[in-house]
């Protein structure tokens, strides 16, 4: 029976069907590939050839015709499983629903079908150093050329730019009347003149890496543009809401892969007699009480995809925030009870569980951080004044 609070029958066997793939190659595979310097190329081209990197792109343009709450369920059990495949936020979420919604036609046939099958993938370029979590400070500028774009700029921690083809990077363009900069979306090939990358260490082990990009005249074809030139900022959040939907799913699943891992230790584990640590409270309510948060965090992202799906972006932009808040802290509260329930072995490389208390603090800082999140709701939910 299917509920108001229940996915359809669908989105169920879509997870299922995920689970088992993405179960094949689990954490371990993660771990190896990252300790080898490699990337997750095998598994992102077999869940493409599945299907399942393109569900939520529409059919005619090789997509699986359905929406964010597929992509999002999609990401959630792939997380679950231990594989977060962090590049979906980026390539059929963000830059796959900005060119479905504003891109003309030409260039939905050029670049969705790619995007779908994961043979395409596109990383996405908006922070700065000197602007943070102020986007309305980026001074990454593109100037029309007769028939061409040039850009100059530098972007920083722009992840996965080393498996992208292209970059769809934020800039903005002069007004020829006002000489005001309005943001514009350009998709850059990631071989373009001009374009250059320098890796960022970071302080945890993953697969996927981020980058500082550098723009030097480089030169584009009047059609890099996506959308409007002077479109404004709903072209952005074409691609944003899907960005925090998609971040409050993998976080919900990296919390649901620690809980997995908490819980399995707590019943095995034994130090007095026979009694497993999960028998005391002190073990067992952590972990409840991680369950209960999980739970309220999975509904907010799927309601902010389920308002986002029915095309209500207002809506889905106050669920999006606060969805991507609560999977936030619902990441870092999981993997560090999970630390804990492990007690020394929390902190050792074989139980790699710490590395995953490093990684899961992203969904705090990334892609809106957790004040600028308290932000919008105070100002935007609550009707306080603009605290900045
Ligand atoms: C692993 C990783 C991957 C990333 N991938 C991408 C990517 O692919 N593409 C991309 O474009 N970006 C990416 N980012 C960038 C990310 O979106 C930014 O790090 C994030 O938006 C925060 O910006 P910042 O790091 O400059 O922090 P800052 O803006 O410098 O903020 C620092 C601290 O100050 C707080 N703060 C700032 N302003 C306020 C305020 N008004 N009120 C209260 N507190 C405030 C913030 O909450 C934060 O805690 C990535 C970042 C990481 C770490």
């Amino acid at each position: 029976m299917t509920t108001m609070f229940a996915e359809p029958e669908e989105r169920v066997a879509l997870r299922d069907a995920v689970a088992k793939l993405a179960g094949t190659y689990g954490r371990e595979y993660v771990e190896r590939q990252a300790a080898a310097g490699d990337k997750m190329t095998d598994m992102w081209l077999e869940m493409g050839r599945n299907g399942f990197l393109g569900v939520n792109l529409p059919e005619e343009y090789g997509g699986g015709g359905g929406g964010m709450s597929d992509l999002a369920a999609v990401l959630e059990e792939c997380a679950t499983a231990g594989a977060p495949l962090l590049m979906m936020v980026v390539s059929p979420a963000i830059c796959g629903s900005i060119i479905v919604r504003c891109g003309t036609e030409e260039q939905k046939r050029r670049w969705v079908p790619g995007l779908a099958d994961g043979t395409l993938l596109m990383a996405f370029g908006i922070t700065e150093a000197d602007a943070g979590s102020n986007s309305h400070q980026i001074t990454t500028t593109a100037r029309r050329d007769g028939d061409e774009w040039t850009l100059n700029g530098q972007k920083t921690f722009i992840s996965g730019v080393d498996e992208a083809q292209s970059v769809l990077i934020v800039a903005r363009t002069e007004d020829e009347k006002t000489g005001k900069l309005r943001p514009a979306l350009f998709v850059v090939p990631t071989d373009a003149p001009g374009f250059s990358r320098s890796p960022i260490e970071m302080g945890w082990a993953a697969p996927e890496k981020q980058f500082t990009l550098f723009l030097d005249d480089v030169r584009l074809p009047h059609d890099a543009l996506i959308g409007e030139q002077d479109g404004d900022l709903w072209q952005l959040f074409a691609g944003l809401n899907p960005e925090r939907i998609m971040g409050a799913a993998m976080s919900c699943g990296i919390a649901r892969y620690a809980l997995g891992r908490a819980v399995e230790y707590a019943k095995e584990r034994k130090v007095w007699k026979d009694q497993p640590i999960g028998a005391h409270q002190g073990i067992a309510h952590p972990l409840a009480r991680i369950k209960i948060e999980l739970e309220q965090a999975r509904l907010l992202w799927q309601k902010a995809a389920a308002l986002y799906d029915a095309g209500d972006d207002f809506g889905a932009g106050e669920y999006a925030n606060m969805a991507k808040y609560a999977g936030g802290e619902i990441a870092c509260n999981a993997t560090d009870v999970a630390v804990h329930t492990h007690g020394g072995n929390g902190l050792t490389v074989e139980y790699g569980l710490a590395n995953m208390l490093v990684a899961a603090r992203l969904g705090r800082i990334a892609p809106v951080s957790r004040e600028m999140i308290l932000n919008f709701v105070a100002m935007h939910s609550l009707g306080l004044p603009k605290s900045y």
